[in-house]
């Protein structure tokens, strides 16, 4: 993919602060970055935006809100906090992980009811501030505690019935196994519902569901394909390279990100 269109999401350097992984951008001429909320909140907002707007740099997404579960009130205190640091930074969208199931709950579709509630709100706060809300959905093994929308037709049927202010980011690391998948961006594109695209790769085999995600070419998934079909829906927007890997975190960074751009432009 073209160079142009990279942007890091911070977890990729998940040892770095925000001023060494902003340096490490502007050093080799990527154009946005896609911070995750701890980092920001190590230096605080103001001097987060202050780095991140003195670099020139995007911000393709900020991650993440969402996990309507932890409390019974939508996690709103927290929710509210993360759309306004998103407004703040200049967001593209708040990407949301939605949560898990409900407490001594095993109705599912109680949890998507509570969950599609959560989101309603949050889109509705989002469009006064002027914050896109992108729901990720999470590949089927965190359904439980982590993210119980884990489809993308899932992800985009909610959308659509919220409406305006909110649609999907696409992480290929939790959508590549789906038959629909393909169907599915398509359907996004045409709703211009596709507010984010995140790549990595799955590895197998995986031996840790959270911190063994693959760079991009070293697994399985199609990414060159996957990148084709969202290009093909008029989607322009930036792509996030988010890996979580134990292993490559112990990279020295320069090294890291000279593999990343490598990958970006040959396997994505
Ligand atoms: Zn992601």
């Amino acid at each position: 993919m073209n160079l142009e269109k990279l942007s890091i999401n911070t977890a990729t350097f998940k040892n770095l602060s925000l001023r060494h992984v902003v340096d490490l951008c502007v050093k080799n001429n990527i154009k946005a970055i896609g911070p995750w909320r701890d980092k920001i909140h190590e230096v605080g907002l103001k001097e987060a935006s202050r780095i991140i707007n003195a670099s020139g740099l995007q911000v393709s997404g900020l991650c993440r809100g969402g996990f309507f579960v932890a409390d019974n009130n939508h996690n709103w205190d927290d929710n509210k906090i993360a759309i306004e640091e998103a407004a703040e930074l200049n967001a593209g969208c708040l990407v949301i992980v939605s949560g898990g199931m409900l407490a001594n709950n095993k109705n599912l579709s109680q949890t998507h009811n509570y969950i599609a509630d959560g989101l309603a709100k949050m889109t509705e706060l989002g469009n006064e501030m002027g914050v896109p809300i992108a729901l990720e959905p999470l590949h089927p093994m965190y359904a439980a505690d982590r993210c119980s929308i884990n489809s993308l037709k899932h992800a985009i049927d909610i959308c659509e019935q919220i409406g305006e202010g909110i649609g999907v980011a696409i992480d290929a690391y939790h959508v590549w196994w789906d038959p629909d998948v393909d169907a599915q961006i398509k359907r996004a594109g045409e709703l211009g519902k596709i507010y984010g695209y995140h790549v990595c790769d799955w590895l197998a085999p995986t031996t840790d569901m959270l911190l063994d995600r693959g760079l991009m070419g070293d697994g399985v998934i199609d990414l060159k394909s996957m990148t084709q079909k969202i290009e093909s829906t008029g989607h322009n927007g930036f792509t996030e390279v988010e890996i979580f890997s134990k292993k490559l975190w112990q990279l020295p960074p320069d090294e890291m990100m000279e593999k990343v751009i490598e990958r970006f432009k040959n396997e994505v």
